[in-house]
């Protein structure tokens, strides 16, 4: 199985948000990373079909998903962004609605309905109406629906929106387990949401894909380029002019600073090893 993208231009008015993007997708998770304003809900609504691009094309299993609407549909589930329910539904009504929208009723559609809620973590408010549910809820909700035809590709725009710490934790669980000899495209601009599930993470910038791959592949980029050291807190605003500050962390003696550079920053400084923020944030510097 694959999907693939090819060359996708995407202008809105005489602005370009997708630049000539091209990438091919076989079974695996996939974490799209970018700033707010890179492309990604775009790139999702034209992969999903919901949106034309100016140029290039979608293909499923090497053909154009546009010459067969109705079966790609049949394989997808997608969560958008700003995920619509009828609050007057209960969980449970909703998700039947949708499974008898995908064409799935009855005892099956029933089944797996009930099945989805339970895995979610909905179980017990499933008779609830949707109104009286947290955001948290909402967004799980939003996820399960996503799932309801067992879809073999699966898209979702920044799924984890409105989850706290726990609710995060269950929804990783969840994708890794679902996601076997399927296709996962995840948006998000939190990178701890990708860093433990996503095998290929793709940095979307600016609408051109800037960089994919695993992240240990990533990292290498700025492998020996992060360090910690402590500075004195009157500089600490003078230092982050100059460099990519990840974290401060305020101390009684000063403030440590990790900070990203491919010259050794100060002289007390201390390399130490990187991870997928500090990444980030060499990508996606404050202010761009
Ligand atoms: P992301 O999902 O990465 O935040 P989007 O795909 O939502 O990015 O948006 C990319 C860019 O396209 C943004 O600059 C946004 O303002 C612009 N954009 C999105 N939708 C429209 C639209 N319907 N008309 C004009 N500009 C749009």
């Amino acid at each position: 199985m694959e999907l693939t993208i090819n060359n996708i231009t995407k202008q809105y008015g005489n602005v370009t948000v997708l630049d000539d993007v091209s990438y091919r997708f076989t079974p695996g998770i996939y974490g799209i990373l970018g700033a707010n304003g890179a492309g990604k809900t775009t790139l999702f609504r034209i992969i999903c079909g919901l949106m034309r691009a100016n140029c290039g094309n979608i293909q499923y299993d090497h053909k154009d998903i546009a010459l067969q609407a109705e079966y790609y549909r049949s394989i997808l589930g997608f969560l958008p962004q700003d995920f619509r329910y009828y609050p007057d539904f209960t969980g449970l009504n909703f998700m039947m609605y949708i499974a008898s929208l995908k064409g799935l009723n009855g005892k099956i559609a029933k089944k797996r309905c009930l099945d989805l809620l339970i895995q979610v973590g909905l179980d017990d408010v499933k008779n609830k109406k949707i109104r009286k549910y947290s955001g948290g809820m909402k967004q799980r909700l939003g996820i399960a629906q996503a799932m309801i035809n067992n879809p073999e590709i699966l898209i979702l725009d920044e799924p984890t929106v409105g989850l706290d710490p726990k609710e995060r934790v269950k929804f990783r669980k969840l994708i890794s387990s679902f996601a076997s000899e399927k296709i996962v495209l995840l948006s998000t601009h939190i990178v701890s949401d990708i860093e433990y599930i996503a095998d290929e993470i793709i940095i979307l910038k600016k609408g051109r894909i800037e960089n994919t791959g695993t992240i240990r592949y990533l990292l290498k980029d700025i492998n020996k380029c992060v360090w910690e050291c402590l500075v004195p807190e009157k500089e600490v605003n003078r230092i982050e002019q100059v460099y990519t500050v990840s974290n401060r962390k305020y101390g009684e003696d000063g403030v440590v600073l990790r900070l990203i550079s491919r010259e050794k920053p100060f002289a007390n400084a201390k390399q130490v090893d990187p991870v997928l923020e500090d990444l980030y944030l060499f990508y996606f510097r404050e202010g761009e």
